[in-house]
């Protein structure tokens, strides 16, 4: 399974990329924790990403387009992955493509985690991660309007839309029901 995982920040997306991937034995890549590792081990990627991720930009397409690219040549990725938090916008998402198209394959689905905004605030101050301020927070759920939300309707044909409001295993078990219908309709 090729998945990728698109919800607002606080959506609990990085929650159920965990299980989710766990689950469909694919690995789960998130380049929200690429990028966090890198500023950790202080890297030369890191210390460009670095002042992005402190104020919720998103991070320039030429240095996370070249890290995905990385990754996802690593053999683990080969016949399956679930990217949480990349395409993050139109053009990443066209780049995504390519690289598939390139090696014979294609995303499966995207599964869109939704939730109200009065929600993923409530989620995001419980966290505490160092970006997770209510500036930040704010700029943050912004940029997925402005940016992020638009590939909801570039991948309407192969979308799961996912309510992300409950427990965590409930939220689950919506995304692995809806999965199982898609793959059923596609025959
Ligand atoms: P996340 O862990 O997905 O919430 O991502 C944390 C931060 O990493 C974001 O606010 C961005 O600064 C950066 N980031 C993660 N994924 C991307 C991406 N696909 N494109 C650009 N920046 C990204």
């Amino acid at each position: 399974m090729r998945l990728v995982l698109i919800g607002p920040p606080g959506a609990g997306k990085g929650t159920q990329a965990a299980v989710l991937s766990e689950r469909l034995g694919v690995p789960h890549i998130s380049t929200g924790d690429l990028f966090r590792e890198h500023v950790t081990r202080r890297t030369p990627l890191g210390r460009e990403a670095r002042r992005y991720l402190d104020t919720g930009e998103l991070v320039p397409d030429h240095v996370t387009s070249g890290m995905v690219r990385e990754r996802l040549a690593q053999p683990d990725a080969r016949h399956g992955f679930l990217l949480d938090g990349f395409p993050r916008t139109v053009p990443q998402a066209r780049e995504l493509a390519t690289v598939l198209g390139a090696a014979g394959c294609a995303l499966d689905a995207v599964l869109e985690f939704a939730a109200p905004d009065e929600v993923v605030v409530a989620r995001l101050s419980d966290r505490g991660r160092p970006d997770d301020t209510e500036d930040v927070i704010r700029n943050r759920l912004r940029v997925y309007q402005r940016l992020t939300a638009p590939l909801l309707a570039h991948y309407a044909g192969i979308l799961l839309t996912v309510d992300a409001v409950g427990p965590v295993e409930e939220v689950t078990e919506r995304a692995l029901d809806g999965l199982s219908d898609l793959q059923r309709r596609a025959g």
